[in-house]
């Protein structure tokens, strides 16, 4: 096992008071989560964006449509398990699961950078159109725009889509409250380990894969097995521990979680241990957190570990019972720690 560290040690991060934009605002943090609410929220406030969901829903003449827009800057374009491509399309459509709605349509918008090759772009073109089939959703309308060389990096994807929420589902953080079980999809960190490990040139006897997968299946079996699910949220940046972190803010609620019950791979943890990076902070594209009440937590385990790609679901915690917005790792060795949210990112363009 693992001794527990002590991030803010490891992890030096800028301060984000100045006054200009530092890659810490891109970080899914804390300094990104203060540009939300000091720049962001003044001038866009709306009921939708209050509820801080991955996906706002919207009511149009009595139907229920989940709305969201996701930009994808990672670096390298191409990597294990996924590309730029790939990750554009499945974030975009579990952001839209992960409010209870069946996805459906997706925009694509690409930013260009002259001398890019036509070739690369095809690569992503033909992985962005596989991935959209293998989720089930078609692309409806697109842009493209194209910078100066040496302004852009290669390409960069804007993808929004619209999903459909149907019957009396219900999926949202103000739902999470006291008693409910708190369940991990899978196993942890792939996704940040696969693109720091080739960023890094880290050779392991196989390369790690990212975990980058449509999450709708598994949603869709969890709510037709009759489990009244509360709030989902996949773990992209800043990992379980931002996604924990941001549900205790959003439903103002204490969220205790079991180390030892956290799935991590060896080859993950021994990746994460070299490059001195936590997997709990670490970026996933194919996992998410579930908030189910207590009584339905073994079998939504069940229902989730029966499909493919959420095979490895196990219950990791609970949601306390006392007043406040914290969460709280009870490590190996246990003891207590809070498990924060980070000042800004541990690895930056990861999606
Ligand atoms: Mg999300």
């Amino acid at each position: 096992m693992t001794e527990p560290k002590d991030f803010s040690l490891s992890c030096p991060v800028p301060a984000g008071d100045g006054g200009q934009i530092l890659m810490a605002h891109g970080g899914g943090g804390k300094v990104m989560a203060d540009l939300i609410e000091k720049v962001f929220m003044p001038a866009f406030d709306s009921a939708a964006l209050r509820e801080r969901h991955d996906a706002s829903v919207v009511t149009v003449e009595g139907t229920r449509l989940a709305f969201t827009t996701d930009s994808f800057v990672v670096h390298p374009l191409f990597f294990p398990g996924g590309d730029i491509g790939s990750l554009a399309v499945n974030g975009t459509v579990n952001d839209l699961a992960m409010a209870g709605a069946k996805p459906m349509f997706l925009s694509a918008g690409f930013i260009l950078e002259e001398g890019l090759p036509i070739e690369t772009l095809s690569r992503v073109a033909a992985s962005m159109g596989a991935a959209a089939k293998a989720a089930g959703v078609q692309f409806v309308t697109g842009d493209t725009k194209v910078v100066d060389r040496g302004k852009g990096d290669g390409v960069y994807v804007n993808t929004a889509g619209i999903g459909l929420v149907e019957g009396s589902v219900d999926v949202a953080p103000r739902r999470v409250r006291p008693g409910d079980a708190v369940i991990v999809s899978g196993d942890l960190g792939r996704h940040g380990m696969a693109v720091m490990a080739l960023r890094e040139s880290l050779e392991f006897q196989s390369a790690i894969e990212s975990d980058c997968a449509p999450l709708w299946t598994p949603v869709e079996a969890l709510l037709k097995g009759g489990i009244d699910i509360h709030c989902l949220r996949d773990l992209t940046r800043g990992g379980l521990s931002a996604a924990l972190n941001e549900i205790a803010a959003a439903a103002k609620v204490n969220v205790r979680v079991e180390e030892a019950a956290i799935p991590v791979r060896e080859d993950v943890r021994a990746a994460c241990e070299i490059l001195g990076l936590d997997p709990l902070y670490a970026a996933n594209e194919g996992r998410f957190v579930a908030f189910v009440p207590k009584v339905q937590a073994e079998k939504a385990v069940a229902i989730l570990r029966a499909q493919p790609v959420s095979q490895g679901a196990c219950r990791i915690g609970e949601i306390s019972d006392t007043p406040g917005s914290f969460v709280t790792l009870r490590t190996a060795l246990g003891a207590d720690r809070a498990l924060d949210l980070l000042s800004g990112e541990q690895m930056p363009r990861i999606c």
